[in-house]
């Protein structure tokens, strides 16, 4: 069967700078031919890789993110979709979300996407808590943010939405269990499918990071997460992930699963595998506007990548899957990576405590209350590397 592809496409805009947030993106005012320098690139990368392909690339699933997808306006939409069907072949998508602010999400936007291969929409609600929002530095507030998910919903978008915990609990504004219950159980109410729960990290280089604050573990509010939304019929598939049935984001699966997806704009990451002997390769664009622009056009603008095979990939792999629900199916994971790796990951997982792990079905996987103390576990496995990764190499032959 030929391969398919996965896109991620970087979006580098927003309407202004969150003090939080590390993605790379650039704030809209004050540089308003950026988005026009941005797209003249995307359209030689998009051409550059479908010439190297021989065709429009045949897609499974794309995601749009950034940076701020819905702060392009609905004429730059158009030429952008212009650009991708002239590279991509979409006759085999299953799923394409695009993320969205509450603050730029319009009808134009919703109406544009209904009649184009659009079939997801991913908001960034992150509270529905005002003082919670004004904290965070967010543009919107919570009225605004139920307006945009119930609009989303309304022209029949899969909808899921980015909720925020780990914010002080002990200063104003305060999120304790009772805010974080409010937001979620307000969030549920209007009827989206898929909820992302992430917690609050002071990222270094950000002004949060610089300004060292003191924020909780976030262990309770995770907790709650995890008890209430079961509850209300959204079951965690991933670590940060609650979906209906059937609502489960397609496009990270890929990831998780080490499949092909390719990097498309600036600050984008890829993963192709394939490589001889088995071996993938994780790759990154030019990481910035300018570097992207220099270098998209005669070569891909790929600013370095990184080789995984052998042990190094099987780590990564395990790794990966004990993110999910799905966990590590040990038979296949045998015949992937030998039965000496296996062996090894099997033993580092039997020697956790039990109510951490479940093994079931020929699969091994982390419990909700593993999950909750997932890291540990993770560098329990990574330990195991020997051998087998290059480190980042400046590449243009790839
Ligand atoms: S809107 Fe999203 S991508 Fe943009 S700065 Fe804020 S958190 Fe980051």
């Amino acid at each position: 069967m030929p391969p398919s592809f996965s896109l991620y496409l970087h979006v580098p805009f927003c309407l202004s700078k969150c003090g939080y947030c590390s993605f790379y993106s650039r704030p809209l005012a004050g540089c308003a031919a950026a988005p026009e320098a941005w797209l003249a690139a995307l359209s030689r990368e998009a051409g550059r890789l479908s010439a190297v392909w021989g065709g429009p690339i045949p897609l499974c699933t794309a995601y749009v993110g950034g940076g701020t997808p819905s702060v392009l306006s609905v004429g730059l939409w158009r030429r952008l979709n212009r650009i991708l069907e002239g590279a991509f072949d979409f006759s085999g998508l299953a799923e394409c979300t695009v993320e969205a602010n509450p603050c730029s999400l319009t009808d134009g936007h919703l109406a544009l996407w209904r009649g184009s291969f659009v079939t997801r929409v991913s908001l960034g609600v992150q509270s529905l808590r005002n003082e919670e929002l004004s904290w965070l530095g967010r543009r919107h507030d919570a009225e605004t943010a139920l307006a945009a998910l119930g609009r989303a919903l309304s022209y029949g978008f899969d909808v899921s939405a980015d909720l925020m915990f780990g914010l002080p609990s002990s200063r104003f504004p305060f999120q304790t269990l009772r805010t974080w219950h409010d937001s979620l159980r307000r969030v549920l109410a209007s009827g989206v499918g898929h909820v992302s729960a992430y917690q609050l990290t002071p990222e270094p280089g950000t002004p949060l990071g610089k300004s060292n604050p003191s924020l909780p573990d976030g262990y309770s509010p995770y907790r709650f997460a995890q008890w209430y939304l079961p509850r209300k019929g959204l079951e965690q598939y991933e670590i940060a992930s609650f979906a209906r049935p059937g609502r489960e984001c397609r496009h990270n699966l890929a990831y998780w699963r080490q499949e092909n997806v390719l990097a498309l704009g600036p600050a984008a990451w890829g993963y192709l595998v394939g490589g001889r002997g088995g071996a993938g390769f994780r790759y990154r664009n030019a990481p910035t506007l300018e570097e992207y622009g220099a270098a998209a056009g005669a070569r891909l603008p790929v600013a370095g990548a990184e080789r995984l095979e052998g042990r190094a990939k099987g780590i990564e792999a395990a790794v990966l899957g004990l993110r999910t629900k799905w966990g590590i199916d040990t038979e296949a994971f045998t015949a992937r990576f030998g039965e000496t790796l296996t062996g090894a990951v099997l033993e580092v997982l039997r020697g956790m405590p039990p109510r951490l792990v479940r093994f079931e079905d020929g699969r091994a996987s982390l419990t909700p209350a593993g999950m909750r103390v997932a890291n540990p576990i993770w560098a329990e496995i990574a330990d195991l590397r020997a051998e087998g990764t290059d480190t980042w190499k400046n590449t243009s032959n790839i």
